[in-house]
């Protein structure tokens, strides 16, 4: 657990949230500002800062994978957008990675 970080606190149970979906990897809850109707957040329960540290565990890289399709199988998501904003130039403000999984609602592509 990294010391003041959001999500590790929230995986610990020490910060409440709603939760999903959780499995020997991962943990996934309600975003608490959703851009769309079904607006979730998948999170590996060990600590990476983003997408591109995570990637350097093969294992732990897996697990999040699964984790995405454990949610989408339990929630019967069979159309959805996945995004991992990387960076605080593209708008990420947590530093523990999560892939924000959005459903339910028209999508463009390309987003804007
Ligand atoms: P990002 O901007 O990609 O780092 O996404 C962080 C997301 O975390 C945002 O969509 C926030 O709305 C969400 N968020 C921040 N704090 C919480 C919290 N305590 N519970 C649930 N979602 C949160």
């Amino acid at each position: 657990m990294a010391e003041d970080c959001l999500f590790c606190k929230i995986v610990a149970g020490e910060i409440p949230s709603t939760k999903v979906y959780e499995d020997e990897n991962t943990y996934a809850f309600r975003d608490l500002n959703p851009q769309a109707p079904f607006h979730v957040l998948v999170v590996p329960r060990q600590h990476f800062v983003d997408i591109v540290d995570l990637g350097q565990d093969a294992a732990a890289s897996a697990g999040l994978i699964a984790g995405l399709r454990g949610l989408a199988e339990q929630e019967s998501l069979d159309n959805f957008r996945t995004v991992f904003n990387t960076g605080a130039g593209v708008g990420q403000s947590v530093f523990h990675v999560h892939a924000h999984v959005l459903a339910n609602r028209p999508m463009t592509w390309p987003p804007g």
